[in-house]
């Protein structure tokens, strides 16, 4: 009994007035410079929710004269870290206090679920804020042991202007990620969310100026890719850009920074994350694990367990039961409750997951349970697996980016770390053991920024994150994340009477 069902029923009902449409520039809400919009889409059901102002060169522009002024001459730089700290606990309030109708911004416009919008994104984006607003006057260079008779010290400042782009598949999350350490550290900044979803992004700016983030610190602008994003990356008077996104545009963001002003960038970029699951584990217990790993969020998640390797001795069991139990996600409408995914994003992305679906049965890979698309309105796709997977096939190293999870077997452990290694990406991977020496052994032979032990998605606004290998560089989250945004100056002076 597979209980998938279509989600377009009542989805008008649960549409939130939409409020902010209008890029965010200088604390004020204004229209693109050209006239022009774009439509974002309600992955339900394909319909239209709201023309939101396609920003381009020329509004970016306006948004970092507004964020090198504020930068240059304004308070943000300027005031103590508390103070700064305190005007951004009060937006992680503003925040709190608007839980229900941010949830929904996110659903309607991502597909995403709106129960986990309330209890995990948009708190969690307060925490966030909460986080680096603790830190804001704690940012402070060293003072120098040095080898002759100088006295010197280092001085941690703001980087300036600060362009952040930034996916669709978790609007809220990765502005705050973004957003909260380059506030914290004194940087005035113009953020760019993706096209398919700009509506939280608009409500954010409107709540950051009703907490009393002065003008022309944090601006807004709405748009595509290879306009508004593109004009970021190469602009001569931005200091960073800090992005999250495909691997693919990531390359174009270094290639714009470097042909531009050299400005200093950083990436997260995507991922095929490797869950290892070996003979000792509690097979129940992985079997849920693997299933949140790469069912999570429907797969929309840089960081998704997509694929599984499970070791000889458990394997023939494990695939049994996750096929089975795969059966009881329930895919439909991201506001019902019981509904544990929603559609993907939009149409594009279901074609590419569709199309990769097809590869894998082409490549001889066994499809075991889903596979197909559900019903015809709305992008819903049925939890995937496929079992007896090549790891050098496609659908074994290509990132998806939807509900399909390639399970692969293997012998010794040092089979499964090479296998959990042959990839080009490097940005997370799960070990489900109870033996410490395979835990050990095998947390420090994998590459890649983040290891879940024993759990998966363990995030927390301490943790640093990000990738090695294509995965980019760079981390979001924890104090480290705050260096993404500051410079350190070297101050030098002599003890005694001496030039150098
Ligand atoms: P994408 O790279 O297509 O788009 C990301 C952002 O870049 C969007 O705002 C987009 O408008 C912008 N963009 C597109 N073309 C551009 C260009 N030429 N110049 C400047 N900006 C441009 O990625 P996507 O499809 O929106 O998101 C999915 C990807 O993001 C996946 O690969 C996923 O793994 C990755 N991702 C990574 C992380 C992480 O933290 N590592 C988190 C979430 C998503």
């Amino acid at each position: 009994e597979e209980n998938h069902c279509n989600g377009n029923s009542q989805s008008q009902l649960n549409i939130p007035k939409i409020k902010f449409t209008k890029l965010f520039i200088n604390g004020q809400f204004l229209d693109s410079v050209s006239g022009k919009t774009l439509e974002t889409i309600d992955p339900r059901t394909g319909e239209v929710i709201a023309s939101v102002a396609a920003g381009d060169k020329e509004d970016v522009d306006l948004a970092v004269k507004a964020a090198r002024e504020a930068f240059d001459h304004g308070p943000w730089p300027r005031m103590s870290g508390a103070e700064r700290g305190r005007i951004m606990t009060k937006l992680a309030e503003l925040i709190d206090a608007h839980v229900e109708e941010l949830a929904a911004l996110d659903t309607i416009d991502a597909g995403k679920s709106f129960h986990l919008g309330k209890i995990v994104d948009i708190p969690g984006a307060a925490t966030t804020l909460r986080y680096y607003a603790g830190a804001a006057d704690k940012i402070h260079g060293k003072i120098l042991k040095m080898s002759r008779p100088l006295h010197g010290y280092t001085l941690l400042e703001p980087i300036g202007v600060v362009g952040h782009i930034i996916p669709w598949n978790f609007p809220t999350t990765m502005f705050w990620l973004k957003v909260s350490p380059a506030l914290a550290a004194g940087c005035t900044m113009i953020v760019k969310p993706a096209e398919q979803t700009p509506l939280s992004a608009l409500f954010y700016a409107h709540l950051a100026k009703l907490a009393g983030i002065p003008d022309g610190v944090l601006n807004v602008v709405t748009g595509y890719g290879p306009t508004a994003g593109s004009s970021i990356a190469s602009h001569m008077d931005i200091d960073k850009v800090s992005f999250t996104g495909s691997t693919k545009v990531g390359r174009l963001i270094m290639q714009a920074a470097s042909a531009s002003n050299l400005k200093q960038v950083s990436l997260e970029l995507g991922g095929k994350s490797p869950l290892l699951i070996f003979d000792d584990a509690d097979i129940n217990k992985a079997v849920d694990l693997a299933l949140l790993a790469i069912f999570y969020n429907k797969g929309e998640i840089c960081v998704a367990g997509s694929r599984v390797l499970v070791q000889e001795g458990i394997y023939d069991e494990f695939v049994k039961k996750i096929s089975e139990k795969a059966k009881t996600w329930v895919v439909g409408d991201p506001f019902d409750p019981k509904v544990n995914y929603g559609p993907q994003v939009d149409k594009k992305q279901l074609d590419k997951i569709l199309k990769y679906i097809e590869h894998g049965k082409k490549e001889g890979a066994t499809l075991v349970t889903g596979g197909k698309r559900i019903g015809e309105v709305g992008y819903y796709v049925e939890p995937t697996i496929f079992t007896d997977v090549k790891e050098d096939s496609l659908i074994a190293q290509d990132e998806i980016f939807g509900p399909v999870l390639s399970v692969i077997k293997f012998n010794t452990i040092e089979e499964g770390i090479r296998s959990a290694n042959n990839t080009k990406y490097g940005l997370a991977a799960g070990i489900v053991t109870n033996n410490i020496d395979i835990a050990n052994t095998v947390s420090r032979s994998i590459r890649a920024g983040t290891i879940w032990l024993n759990c998966y998605f363990a995030f927390d606004a301490s943790c640093p994150f990000g990738g090695y290998k294509a995965s980019g560089f760079g981390r979001d989250s924890g104090m480290q994340a705050i260096h993404k945004y500051l410079q350190t100056k070297a101050v030098v002076t002599p003890l005694v009477n001496t030039p150098w």
